[in-house]
């Protein structure tokens, strides 16, 4: 038996058995806890006696390659005094698994860590342990939460960044589900997820912070959109506020979409199909200009040739260049200029009218986009964002749930400190 105490490792049980049925099956290694003296009731002080037990069956780690459970015989303890409203209550020991979780205290943490810092499905790690999907979810939220909401893991910010990003569509019409992303932008870390994509749920968020956090974040990056404008502006009114470039860019490329399919329709009547010239030149022309060699760039020329007789698509082709060549520019001087220039001649009666909304959008937003050249938050870590984007969407996928979303995610992409996960308790 003391061997088969060291095998199970918890210092504070005795083994009463280990029960192997089937080659298949799990081991099943029988437990209860050293009872060196009676519990007392927590109400009266009366010394307590045992009423029954209940044998718990726990899912833990694998031994020696098999599937092992845990059953731990708990003791349910009864106060004796009839004065007394306490009745009975099951003896607690969090070292053996905490209360009303399926998972042992090691293997809950193990799944934790497999879960949240490999990025593994919850599906998986339950095939390895042999237990339902539940069991390991329960486990990994319970600790998890613990470790995404340690105070500890957001540090100060220099470039707050809010972003939009689906989360799940949900019933009948599948309606899209929208969250808002808060990120370090500097160092391309997620600091929380919030429901929705409106200013409430971000501004919240900001008002728990304390008010000497909020005040050293000197840069606060948002995509164009009017709601988290109010979150800075109420929030964080000190911070600079800077246009993402990716979504400026983003933009201009799909204006020049919508030209393209427009005028695809207005020459011939249907959209596009193989061979149409535009519906041709629709991969060329959402590349950037630098990367097309010059046959690439006589192709494109003839395609439009082809098909865009106004020269429209052109138009908005040369709109989009312009929109990607503003971040070629570093002078901060001169970013309010050229933003002015560029949405000025958009703007211009020749225009097609989607080019001419995409300059009402650069004049309406100018000080923000300009901000970008004196900034240059979003400059370097653009690759780390898309990388933490991608990490987001990879976990969002089948999820429904909200609060396990957001603790998964930021346990994934939220850089928790893991050295922590050997001592929170849930
Ligand atoms: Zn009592």
């Amino acid at each position: 038996m003391r061997m088969c105490q060291l095998l199970v490792g918890l210092p504070t049980v005795t083994v009463l058995g280990v029960v192997d049925l089937l080659p298949t099956a799990p081991l099943a290694v029988h437990i209860e806890t050293l009872c060196e003296s009676p519990e007392t009731c927590s109400a009266c002080g009366t010394t307590a006696t045992i009423k029954d037990r209940d044998a718990v069956m726990l899912t833990d780690l694998p031994v020696f390659g098999r599937r092992a459970r845990l059953v731990w015989r708990k003791r349910r303890w009864r106060c004796p005094a009839r004065s007394c409203a306490v009745g009975s209550w099951t003896e607690l020991a969090s070292a053996i698994a905490a209360s009303r979780l399926g998972l042992t205290d090691r293997a809950a943490r193990w799944a934790t860590f497999q879960v949240g810092h490999h990025g593994r499905s919850v599906k998986e790690v339950a095939d390895d342990l042999g237990c339902d999907w539940h069991t390991v979810n329960d486990a990994v939220m319970a600790y998890g939460e613990r470790l995404v909401d340690d105070p500890g893991r957001i540090g100060p910010v220099d470039a707050l960044g809010l972003d939009e990003a689906l989360f799940t569509r949900r019933g009948r019409w599948r309606t899209k589900q929208w969250s808002t992303s808060i990120v370090d932008v500097v160092s391309g870390r997620l600091l929380d997820v919030v429901e929705g994509r409106d200013s409430l749920p971000a501004c919240r968020w900001l008002a728990n912070r304390d008010e000497g956090w909020r005040d050293q974040i000197r840069y606060g990056t948002l995509d164009m959109s009017g709601p988290y404008r109010t979150v800075f502006d109420t929030m964080l009114p000190a911070a600079t506020q800077v246009a993402d470039p990716f979504h400026l860019v983003k933009l201009a490329g799909s204006k020049l979409d919508e030209v393209r399919r427009r005028v695809q329709n207005e020459t011939l009547g249907h959209r596009g199909r193989k061979d149409d010239p535009l519906y041709r030149a629709r991969r060329l022309l959402v590349m950037a200009q630098e990367r097309l060699d010059e046959h690439a760039q006589d192709k494109l020329t003839g395609l439009l040739k082809a098909g865009d007789p106004k020269g429209e698509v052109a138009t908005a082709w040369h709109a989009k260049e312009a929109v990607r060549e503003l971040y070629a520019h570093r002078d901060a001087e001169l970013a309010l200029e050229w933003v002015d220039q560029l949405s000025a001649d958009m703007r211009d009666s020749s225009s097609p009218p989607e080019v001419r909304q995409l300059g009402r959008t650069m004049r309406r937003w100018r000080s923000q986009i300009a901000a970008w050249h004196q900034a240059q938050v979003t400059n370097g870590p653009t690759e780390t964002m898309n990388g933490l984007a991608k990490r987001i969407k990879r976990i969002a996928f089948g999820m429904t749930n909200f609060r396990h979303w957001r603790i998964r995610v930021l346990l994934y992409a939220g850089r928790p400190d893991w050295s922590k996960l050997a001592t929170v308790t849930p």
